[in-house]
């Protein structure tokens, strides 16, 4: 019975959902409608895959996959050489995270992978990224830098490269950028063909603004971006939030799990004293969610809250 009702819960929510998303669906930065249009199928998957039982979902991606080919022929994805290439990547991707669904427990969890080291001064400084594991996909937020660049020389970036851990990076299903700044987006050249969250205004600001960022890593090869205009929800339980401060365009991401909200700051605060005594928009937004712990992005432990300046950057 439950089958049955997930069937039919499927089968409308695809007739009404799919040709609205993709009408609607505009992907900064996707080179034509067929990019555009796999970005909104992914999200739609992950969706369907994060309500729905396993075998519910993948029929919903099925039926996605059979309107998407028959409207827009072999879909040009992942550098697909041709029509049967395109095709294959298109189908293996509902599979896949039909699989993943089913495999995975169901719990919500935050990890941290440091990336990289700066030199900030004299001081020794990580770079962090987060890894949001949920039944409806895995986001990556910030993505560190791999490569070395004049413009940060000084800094004497030392890597432990995403490539190189036990991290199936095939199986990030989507990526969030807090802010643009170097050493939070030099890696998403690593996840070109997958929707990168950013909100408007840090894009605007980082395409337009002199030594923002490094601008050739923003817009790698490749890179396409969903953008973000306030409050977004791309997974149940998982919000983007705009948090103004560090940049006017900074966004936290605000994850629901079994002990409470966990947030991931970027660099909304860099050090855990920004915490104790926020004195930013996006500081005092934080505080005001009373969240479980705050994971920074340039610091191996999260803020806790009631345990002010117990640990040090
Ligand atoms: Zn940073």
């Amino acid at each position: 019975m439950w089958w049955g009702i997930a069937i039919a819960v499927g089968g409308s929510l695809l007739v009404i959902v799919t040709p609205m998303v993709i009408d609607w669906m505009f992907v900064s930065g996707a080179t034509d409608e067929g990019q555009g249009v796999h970005a909104a199928v992914e999200v739609v998957l992950s969706a369907a895959a994060s309500v729905l039982p396993p075998l519910g979902a993948a029929l919903i991606g099925a039926a996605i996959v059979m309107v998407y080919l028959e409207r827009y022929g072999y879909a040009r994805i992942d550098g697909a050489a041709d029509e049967t290439a395109g095709e294959t990547a298109m189908l293996l991707g509902p599979v896949r995270r039909s699989l993943l669904v089913m495999t995975r427990r169901s719990a919500v969890t935050v990890t941290p992978v440091r990336v990289a080291t700066l030199l900030a001064g004299k001081e020794q400084m990580p770079v962090y990224v987060h890894i949001i594991d949920h039944p409806g996909g895995r986001v990556l937020v910030d993505t560190g830098m791999t490569d070395l660049h004049p413009a940060v020389a000084d800094m004497d970036p030392r890597f432990e490269p995403l490539t190189e851990r036990s991290i199936e990076l095939d199986s990030i299903t989507a990526v969030v950028n807090t802010h643009l700044h170097f050493d939070h987006c030099g890696g998403n050249h690593l996840f070109a063909g997958r929707p990168i969250y950013v909100q408007r205004q840090e894009l605007e600001d980082a395409r337009t603004q002199d030594d923002y960022t490094i601008r050739e890593w923003v817009d790698a090869a490749g890179v396409y971006y969903v953008e973000v205009d306030g409050e977004f929800e791309p997974l149940p339980g998982v919000r983007l939030l705009p948090a103004p401060g560090h940049t006017r365009g900074s966004q936290i991401v605000v994850v629901e799990t079994d002990d409470g909200s966990v947030v991931i700051a970027g660099d909304t605060a860099v050090w855990f004293g920004e915490l104790d005594e926020p004195a930013t928009e996006g500081q005092r937004l934080i505080r005001s969610l009373n969240p479980h712990e705050v994971w920074l992005a340039h610091v191996a432990e999260p803020w806790v809250a009631g345990s002010p300046g117990g640990n040090t950057a």
